[in-house]
């Protein structure tokens, strides 16, 4: 299942979109409600590797399953 970037929960900090080995993190316009840039996973495109997970400073930002009401873009 792939995985998903919790909007609200994101800080902006790109780890986990450089990490990522297709790619499939991508920085979405706008800010979030703490404020900060954000990031989001194409779903299509995510081979659940959990290279984003294991990256990601910010705690719960990233979960290991589909949540389209979760993740804006
Ligand atoms: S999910 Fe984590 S590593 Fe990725 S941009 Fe957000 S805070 Fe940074
Ligand atoms: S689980 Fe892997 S393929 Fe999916 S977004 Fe995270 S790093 Fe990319």
């Amino acid at each position: 299942m792939p995985h998903s970037i919790i909007t609200d929960t994101c800080e902006g900090v790109a780890l986990c979109a450089e990490s990522c080995p297709v790619n499939c993190i991508k920085k979405a316009n706008g800010k979030n409600k703490k404020g900060t840039d954000y990031f989001f996973i194409d779903f299509s495109t995510c081979i659940d590797c959990g290279v984003c997970l294991a990256v990601c400073p910010v705690s719960g930002a990233i979960v290991s399953e589909e949540r389209p009401d979760l993740q804006k873009v």
